[in-house]
């Protein structure tokens, strides 16, 4: 009996994900992943829960979004990527000691918590312009390491990403916001 309630857990935790993931619209690869689930069973949860809801989900096609560029092209979406990399840390999802850190493939676990850290990062930003997938995409980008930095400032002690093989190094974000906003209250004229 008990090897049967392991099994039943185990399928209600991936169902359970696959839900949780298809609403934020993550791709069918994605699910997979984390998951384990095979395919048509992804597609056949979205037609059966999704499609024909009162507030339809879209699918998206083709493959998640691999590019770092635009996780760090302006110091708003470096501190937004920023960010999220914290609630990934905290929640274990990469290692900085031991990089990459846990296996997250058929990890239903993690995958619950990567769900969290997204739920959290869209409270704390609102608007923000990290979707799921990119959100994925960082993830994967941070745990390879090639291409992606995580630096504190020594000034503001904000944390960021940055892209490893631009050079010179980009400033941190925040400071350079801070200093744009400076400059603004410069150049505006004054009161009255
Ligand atoms: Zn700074």
């Amino acid at each position: 009996m008990r090897a049967t309630d392991d099994r039943y857990r185990s399928e209600q935790a991936k169902f359970d994900l696959a839900m949780r993931m298809i609403k934020y619209e993550a791709r069918t690869g994605t699910i997979r992943y984390w998951t384990g689930l095979n395919d048509d069973r992804i597609r056949k949860l979205y037609t059966t829960y999704f499609k024909y809801a009162a507030a339809p989900v879209r699918r998206k096609r083709g493959r998640s979004p691999t590019r770092v560029g635009p996780l760090v092209r302006t110091p708003v979406r470096a501190l937004e990527s920023g960010l999220f990399a914290n609630l990934l840390l905290a929640n274990g999802l990469f290692s900085i000691e031991q990089p990459p850190g846990p296996t997250l493939k058929g990890n239903t676990d993690l995958g619950l918590r990567f769900c969290e850290c997204f739920e959290s990062y869209e409270k704390i930003v609102p608007r923000g312009v990290l979707t799921f997938e990119w959100g994925w995409n960082l993830l994967l980008c941070i745990r390879r390491g090639d291409e992606l930095g995580i630096a504190r400032c020594e000034t503001c002690s904000i944390c960021y990403v940055f892209d490893l093989l631009s050079l010179p190094r980009s400033a941190c974000p925040a400071c350079l916001l801070f200093r744009q906003l400076d400059t603004g209250c410069v150049l505006s004229p004054a009161p009255g």
